[in-house]
């Protein structure tokens, strides 16, 4: 009779915890222990942490580079980072982390440890990183599961497609005594390629990478930075709470109430995280400094452009660029754009570009440009014979054009022509095209098209 009753007991106070949970968990009451990268407030709700934050982020950015669990762990081991149990860091504590879909503002739980089945709270805390980003994790992951190219540093890790079949192309150095190659093939249909034609080949496209890259760190920054990033009430808020807990510190040493061992070990770490958040501090403030306006960025950035043009060294700036990076770093770099490439070779043995899939943390940055006014692409055109491109800006109004033109007449004269739209030509005909000098009558010299 007891145990039945008991049972029941039991049977209504978990009915009671669930219907509870939902709501606490709703509130961001998440249960459980707090994940590396949050902490708790006041009222036990699960925020971010800013001590602690960047490390998950460096994670699933080592992660979308190619890097296995194990790697990760034994880098952060090195670099010496606590790890959430305080012990030394391993392959599972970082799968932990990869698949936990809290950073993206989730709670997952699991209906009982022996099922599978889970539930699933959408943003009931904030994010540390994109949702973009996660679905690049997922993209990876799969890749992750048949280990490549784990010998050396390969540029295009787990990202060449076979043409023919589709699947990764592994990679292998042969060459034994003599020079060494690096390669990429396809045993199924036995295909080979060499590393450094394919790295010729894709050159333009990683130019137009380096450009971008360079473009945002010089430039572009403030307007893809979040904007909780922009503001330093929290960290304000955060460091006052570390200083409190300094002085009370203190005060206890002084009053005898703490051993001096313990004080300085307390002491040592409140310093280490305070210095941690005033150095934030300061770096949101500088982002800060520039009252910005996307478009005196993006002229800013157009008018540094064309002096190199003009110099003819603008070529060489994102050559040199490229080369001063080490091979380590490139194949970072070309994980942080591409997804997949595809590459077919024609008869004559040069490449054709088949597919080539961006990153999706990479599109969402550039839908946030282009949102701005911000984005150009080049439209392919030609100059008597010859092929060139003229660089277009996508999705300006007017207002925005305005402050463009304005921050430009900073440095050079400039005027704006309307085009005149072309009707569409009938049925039949071949489709006209617009004719624009590059150098027109004038003398002034084509800048842009928007
Ligand atoms: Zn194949």
């Amino acid at each position: 009779m007891l145990t039945v009753l008991s049972q029941l007991e039991i049977e209504i106070v978990s009915e009671r915890t669930k219907f509870g949970l939902t709501g606490a968990i709703k509130n961001g009451h998440i249960p459980g222990k707090c994940p590396l990268g949050y902490k708790r407030d006041e009222t036990k709700k699960m925020i971010i942490d800013e001590i602690t934050k960047d490390i998950v982020v460096r994670i699933f950015n080592m992660y979308l580079e190619g890097k296995s669990y194990q790697t990760i762990a034994n880098i952060l081991n090195e670099e010496k980072i606590t790890s959430p149990t305080n012990k030394k860091w391993r392959d599972v504590a970082v799968a932990k982390i990869i698949n936990n879909k809290i950073y993206v503002g989730d709670f997952e739980r699991y209906k009982s440890t022996q099922e599978r089945e889970s539930i699933v709270y959408m943003n009931v805390v904030e994010p540390i990183i994109t949702r973009a980003m996660f679905e690049d994790v997922q993209a990876q992951k799969e890749k992750n599961q048949r280990a490549f190219c784990r010998d050396r540093v390969y540029l295009f890790m787990q990202k060449l497609l076979c043409p023919k079949c589709g699947k990764i192309m592994t990679c292998k150095g042969s060459g034994g005594k003599k020079k060494k190659y690096m390669y990429y093939h396809c045993d199924d249909c036995k295909i080979y390629y060499r590393e450094d034609k394919v790295e010729e080949a894709i050159m333009p496209i990683i130019m137009n990478f380096i450009e971008y890259d360079m473009t945002v760190k010089n430039y572009f920054y403030p307007v893809l930075a979040d904007k909780k990033e922009k503001d330093t009430k929290k960290l304000d808020k955060e460091i006052s709470l570390l200083e409190n807990k300094k002085n009370r510190i203190k005060e206890a040493y002084l009053q005898g109430i703490v051993e001096v061992g313990d004080f300085s070990k307390d002491y040592k770490m409140i310093d280490e995280k305070l210095g941690i958040l005033e150095q934030k501090r300061l770096e949101v403030i500088d982002t800060n400094k520039q009252t910005f306006s996307p478009q005196a960025l993006m002229a800013d950035r157009d008018v540094a452009k064309e002096k190199l043009i003009r110099s003819n060294q603008f070529k060489n700036m994102l050559m040199a660029e490229w080369e001063s990076k080490t091979k380590e770093e490139k194949q970072e770099f070309i994980s942080k754009f591409i997804e997949s490439i595809t590459l077919a070779k024609d008869e004559k043995g040069y490449f054709d570009l088949v597919n080539l899939k961006f990153r999706s943390s990479y599109i969402e940055q550039v839908s946030k440009l282009m949102d701005n006014g911000m984005f150009d692409v080049e439209i392919p055109c030609t100059k008597g014979k010859e092929e060139t491109t003229v660089t277009s800006t996508v999705l300006m109004d007017k207002k925005e054009l305005k402050e463009y033109m304005d921050r430009l007449n900073d440095y050079y004269e400039v005027s704006y022509y309307e085009l005149r739209r072309l009707d569409e030509p009938k049925k039949g005909y071949q489709r006209k095209y617009f004719t624009i000098d590059l150098v027109n009558d004038n003398g002034e010299k084509l800048f842009k098209l928007v």
